[in-house]
Parts: C-alpha cells; structure tokens; sequence
C-alpha cells in the first residue's frame, strides 16, 4: 500500500519503461549511487528501493520493509543526499517509508507521524523517540547475554543465507505469528548464532517490554541439572515458560539426554500453546538428529526448518570488507580476495584470517603486502607452496586431468568440454598463486580480461557448492599440484 501524499504529487514507479526524469528523480539518483558505493551496498540496499512520489522537494521512497528504513538512515542518509542535491536543485529532504508504515494508519496519522519524523538532511534520526525505553533494551541485551555485534546491520546476506535470514527477519517483525518454531541448521561457524541473537536484539530494540531469553543447549542443560539437585526445578520451569521468545541454540547438544529432551519438550509445548516465539539452531537437520526422541523432532519441523550453506566467493568477500569497516582498516579488496579465495568455509575463520593479518602489520609496523597475506595465509591453511606452483603447470595438471589441449585453455572455444577446464583452471591459478591479479591470469590464458576471469572462477565456486564430483576433481588436481 502506497503512502498517500499531497495531490499534487507525481507518483509513479520506478520500473516504467518512460524515465522521465524530472518526475522521477530517484531514477537518476539510483544511477549515480550505483557507481559511487560498492555493488554490495548497491544491491542490498539501494536497488530494491522504489520511487513514490515528490512533494514540495521532498522525495518519498518506498523500501521493503521498517528494517530497511533504519538501516538506509543509518548508513546511506549522507551518501543519498549528497547525490540528491547535486540533481536536484528544490531538494530539502528524502524521506524512506516500508509499505508497513501505512497500513492501518489513517491518512491524518500519517501526516501526524510524519512531522513527528523529521528528517534533517545528513543527519541520523531516532526512529523511536524515548530514552528510557532505549536504555531498557540496552539493559535487557546485557541480561540477555546478547553479542551487540550480532546484529541484522551486520549480517551480510548472500545465496548460502538469505533465506534463513528473510527467515529471521520476518520472525523478528511478527514473534510468535509467522514461524514457529524457526529452525535454522548449518555447518560450524556459518552465522546461526549470530542470526538467533539478531532476532532477538531486533526485538527487543522494537518492543523492550518484550521477554527475550537466549540460552545454548548446554547451559540449558546445566541450569536444569543445577535446579534439579538444588530442588528449585518450579523455579527453572518459571523461568523459560514465562518468555515471549526462546532462543535455543545449538539443539543438536540434547542428544541422547533424557531429562533434558523431556524438560525441553514440556517447555517448547508450554510456549507454543501461548504463541510464543521459540527459535532454535543445530549443526544438521531436526532428521538427522540422531538421539533426539521423535515427538521433538516432529516439533521442530512444525514450523519452518531453514539451512545456511557456506558463503560464496562474493559474500566471504563483503564479509572481509564489513569486518575491515569495522576494524576501520582501509585494505585493498585483492588481498581481502585473497583471503577469502583461501578460507572459504568458516566465517569465524574467515574473520580470524583477517585479524590476524591486521595484528601482524600493527605489530611489525609494517604495511599490508600480498606478500604479508601470503604468509600469514600460508600458516593458517598450513599450505606450504602457495606460491611454488606456476600457471604452466596448472595447465598441464588440468589439461592432462580433462584430455584436453592446453591450446585449448588458451583458446577460445566456447565448446562445454573445454570451458570448464579453463575455467577450472583459472580458479586454481587465482587459488594457489594469490599474488596474481585477475588480469595476470587473463594474459596466461590467451589474453581474456579480468572480467571474464572472475566469471569463471565465480562459475566453479558456485558449481563446486552444489557438484560434490567437481569438488573432488578440484581437489584432487590441487594436491596433486602441491606435490
Ligand atoms: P555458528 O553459530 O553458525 O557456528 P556464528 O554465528 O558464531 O556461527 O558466526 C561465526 C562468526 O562469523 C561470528 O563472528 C559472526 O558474526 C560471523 N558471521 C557469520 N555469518 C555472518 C554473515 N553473514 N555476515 C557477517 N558476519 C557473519
Ligand atoms: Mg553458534
């Protein structure tokens, strides 16, 4: 639903084919910011964005959601406003609205609420006004044992977890209405944690008086045998039956724990009956929880059971830049592809990567050099030869692998029994040899351009997630190269 604004207001979408621009500035807005922040923030943030209308120079932009609002004023105020003002000489202010703002208001609330949000070009606003009610959230973290850095701004979303992130974000929105339970799996450092404690951050910025309780299994675990030898179980039970929302983490510890598993179950059913929100994380499937009685398991797929998968070259790659942001290192983005070409499965590996190398230069007081990221990465994945293998024999390892010419790597034949070993091939040349730049690589291959470099070893990244064959024929050529 459209925010319904002055009369006079041109109001149009910005898919339509007629861009005219006076009527539609954003349009023009979008296309300078797309050159001027990087594509991630671009995608994520700036594209799924549309143009409502204009009114008196100030610009009315429709996002996906309350989320979005906050975080576009958060971060891109400045950068939005800066391009605005250059386009657009009647430009005062730009306001960002989800299509959730309006529904159910009346148009004199609307109005109302929007003087009572005013936003001053190139400064952040309070979305919610009231001290107290923001320090009673921030208390509430503290008690809840929240990681503040786990947030839903710092979530990078990218192929392997947006759907356990739209997930979390529309549990978030309606607790207790949309999943339940939420049931996020994955491998051993892919974000589960940090997507649960989002939730239940996200909450209790929104709704502070809400009971927000995260716990892992384990501690779970121990509390209930604490209270069981100290008699106070009427206490325990009090205490997660009593909660609007139940973040469980790491579920798959229950098992084979009888008395646990029976709690937990009175619990979960206690909570679910009153519509509360429960979430839980495992290392695999609620299916493949070996040792979990079966009445849990077929709770756990009451609602909705989402995976992570590891991130692709991509995100691991916006991961490093959001940490480096963050850590305010300005590191060029070859090294953070470096890094990211090297450990590709773990973030918080991923992370440690890059806090490693940071704490080496501080250190040493030296410059961050391929040759530093070279080294540190060679301890960390414990690969002594990075650097002694050569473009030649990579050629020749993969061309001998996939009877094929090494002509034909060079060459340019788009026939399918050649492309993918050229491009295999060039994902090993980026992988062993990280001190090449793409364009190195493309002078080695019969002089292609960057672009179609990174196309090829975007190719096998994702191919390799999904073909466990490929996998293997990868690494087989790669331990075989490194002798
Ligand atoms: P898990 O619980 O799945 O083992 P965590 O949630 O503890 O993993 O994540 C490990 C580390 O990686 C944390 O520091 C977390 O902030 C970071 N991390 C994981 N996924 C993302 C992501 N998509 N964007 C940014 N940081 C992430
Ligand atoms: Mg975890």
């Amino acid at each position: 639903m459209a925010l319904s604004v002055n009369k006079s207001a041109v109001t149009r979408e910005c898919g339509e084919t007629d861009k005219n621009v006076a009527s539609d500035p954003w349009y023009q807005a979008k296309t300078i910011l797309a050159d001027r922040l990087d594509e991630h923030s671009f995608k994520n943030w700036i594209e799924p964005t549309v143009f409502e209308s204009l009114d008196d120079g100030v610009l009315f932009v429709r996002v996906p959601s309350q989320f979005f609002v906050e975080w576009l004023r958060e971060h891109y105020l400045d950068a939005v406003t800066d391009v605005l003002r250059g386009i657009m000489p009647e430009f005062r202010e730009i306001r960002f609205f989800s299509p959730k703002d309006s529904d159910g208001i009346s148009p004199e609330k609307q109005q109302e609420e929007k003087a009572h949000v005013p936003q001053p070009a190139g400064r952040t606003v309070a979305v919610r006004p009231g001290v107290s009610a923001s320090k009673r959230a921030e208390v509430k973290r503290h008690i809840a044992g929240f990681n503040p850095h786990y947030t839903f701004e710092r979530f990078v979303v990218g192929e392997g977890n947006k759907f356990s992130y739209a997930a979390a974000m529309a549990v978030k929105e309606s607790p207790g209405r949309v999943y339940n339970p939420l049931f996020i799996y994955g491998g051993t450092g892919l974000g589960k944690t940090h997507l649960m404690q989002a939730i239940g951050q996200g909450i209790l910025a929104e709704t502070p008086e809400r009971r927000v309780a995260y716990i892992s299994s384990e501690e779970f675990t121990n509390q209930l045998i604490r209270s069981i030898g100290e008699r106070t179980m009427h206490r325990f039970r009090e205490k997660f039956r009593r909660v609007d929302v139940l973040l469980i983490d790491d579920v798959h510890f229950i098992s084979g724990k009888e008395a646990t598993q029976e709690e937990f179950f009175h619990t979960f059913n206690a909570l679910f009956d009153a519509h509360k929100q429960i979430v839980l994380s495992s290392d695999r499937s609620p299916k493949e929880l070996a040792g979990v009685e079966s009445r849990l398991v077929s709770r756990f797929e009451w609602g909705l059971v989402t995976d992570i998968q590891p991130p692709d070259l991509e995100t691991r790659i916006a991961i490093l830049q959001n940490k480096a942001r963050e850590k305010q290192v300005k590191i060029p983005v070859e090294y953070l592809r470096m890094i990211a070409l090297h450990v590709n499965s773990n973030i918080r590996e991923l992370e440690g990567a890059l806090t490693t190398i940071l704490g080496y230069s501080l250190l040493n007081q030296t410059k961050i050099t391929a040759e530093l990221v070279e080294t540190v990465l060679r301890d960390l994945i414990r690969c002594e030869k990075i650097k002694s293998v050569t473009v030649d024999q990579i050629q020749q390892e993969v061309a001998k692998r996939y009877d094929v010419r090494i002509a034909d790597l060079k060459g340019r034949s788009r026939q399918r029994q050649v492309v993918l070993p050229r491009q295999v091939a060039m994902y090993l040349c980026k992988t062993l040899i990280p001190s090449l730049s793409l364009s190195d690589i493309g002078e080695h291959f019969g002089g292609k351009d960057h672009t179609t470099v990174l196309h090829g070893i975007a190719k096998v990244e994702s191919a390799m997630r999904k073909d466990t064959l490929l996998r293997d024929t990868v690494d087989q050529i790669s331990r075989a190269l490194r002798g």
